[in-house]
């Protein structure tokens, strides 16, 4: 109806005026003074969203990018990790690492639940000859709406030579994360989700053992050689060692500034907020979660359709019966302009994802709310009209 959606996805997320101003002006140079103004204005800045002491690099690549990246830098062939899996991208990270030659231990939960550190406490704990090099883990996990306790697995790892290397993709920017003071040695992110910027940079930092763990690394790399990158940068005639993805660094430069002038504390705490409030959306509407509540994500809520009803089969009777859980996401979508998502792999037709990540507000996800109701009803789901949006106030007010 309108020519622009709301995009209540898990990435892309919605982008501030401010950075698609920058977007639109004519390229500059990136061997200019101009360039390395704002590009070191965004290394420094990263520092802090990052929450740590060393150098943040940028690559022109989507998110999985840098998790290839993160196996190639920290690992050699035949190395052993442990891959906990809860879902889609704890899956990517086991299978980059096989694709890798890394012998793969796989710790895998049910969808909708979070891993569990006291479980890879004893795995570690058993591994006496230290065959396990290290631990790959998601910290949000979009697929189903769940953040794992990377606090606790990193205390696990922190005070041993073992290497814990975190996919912070949807979260870095939005949920508490500090790679530092917890003590991660590699953490990978993109521009398109909290950071609030288009897709198409990557970021990564790696620990002073991460760093370490690089020196011994024998798979190979060049492009993704993240020495280049850190090199580069404190030497400014070869940073970045390839042509960057101008525009968007630019851009991102913006889009961090915005996320420090808000400030990381009001930022997560905005985040956790609309996350309860959508909750209790939910709850109003007499629908579920897929994990429990308190495992729930403060990015992404992971709705299940009405009970019995999943798949391609409909919601209710009458006009319902041909729409279904992702008729639903398509209704929304056609007739309210507004975009969530649905279930992927194993959930595929099993659960709406409703993004609340990076520049939204609480209309955005009231209008949300409102449009489901509306596609719900189309659907034969028997629901309060407006319950949902009271819900949704009150949890806010
Ligand atoms: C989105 C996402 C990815 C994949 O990122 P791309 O930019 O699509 O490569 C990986 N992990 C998590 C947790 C994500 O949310």
């Amino acid at each position: 109806m309108f020519d622009e959606k709301l995009l209540m996805t898990p990435g892309p997320t919605m982008i501030p005026t401010r950075v698609l101003e920058i977007m639109r002006r004519q390229i500059i140079h990136h061997r200019t003074a101009n360039y390395e103004k704002s590009f070191d204005e965004l290394c420094e800045n990263l520092k802090l969203v990052f929450r740590t002491k060393n150098t943040v690099m940028t690559f022109a690549c989507s998110g999985t990018g840098l998790m290839e990246a993160a196996v190639a830098n920290l690992f050699s062939p035949g190395d052993k990790v442990l891959a906990v899996t809860i879902g889609v991208f704890g899956e990517r990270f086991a299978d980059i690492a096989r694709a890798f030659g890394l012998d793969v231990q796989v710790l895998a939960y049910e969808w909708g639940k979070p891993a569990d550190p006291a479980e890879i406490k004893k795995i570690l704990d058993t591994d006496h000859a230290h065959k396990i090099k290290g631990v790959l883990m998601t910290h949000n996990e979009t697929s189903t709406g769940v953040t794992n306790d990377i606090k606790a697995v990193a205390e696990l790892t922190r005070d041993t030579d073992r290497i814990l290397a975190v996919d912070a993709i949807s979260s870095l920017g939005a949920l508490e994360l500090e790679m530092d003071g917890w003590g991660i040695d590699a953490v990978v992110t993109c521009s398109q989700k909290a950071l609030m910027n288009a897709p198409g940079l990557g970021f990564a930092a790696l620990s002073d053992k991460g760093w370490a763990a690089y020196e011994k690394s024998k798979l190979p790399k060049y492009y993704w050689d993240f020495k280049k990158y850190r090199d580069g940068i404190a030497k400014i005639s070869e940073n970045p060692p390839f042509t960057p993805a101008i525009t968007l660094v630019l851009a991102q430069n913006e889009a961090v500034k915005i996320l420090l002038e808000e400030g990381l504390e009001n930022v997560y705490a905005r985040h956790k907020r609309h996350a309860l409030a959508a909750q209790a959306g939910v709850a109003a509407l007499g629908l579920s979660l897929l994990p429990e509540q308190r495992h729930s994500s403060y990015v992404i809520t992971a709705v299940k359709p009405p009970e019995g009803e999943s798949g391609g089969s409909g919601l209710g009777s009458g006009l319902g019966s041909s729409l279904g859980i992702d008729g639903v996401i398509k209704d929304l979508n056609i007739s309210y302009d507004v975009m969530v998502v649905g279930g992927q792999k194993g959930l595929k037709g099993k659960l709406l994802r409703i993004g609340h990540c990076g520049y939204f507000n609480r209309f955005d996800l009231i209008r949300t709310f409102s449009a489901l109701e509306l596609s719900l009803a189309k659907a034969g789901h028997k629901i309060e009209s407006g319950a949902s949006l009271a819900a949704i106030q009150k949890a806010l007010a």
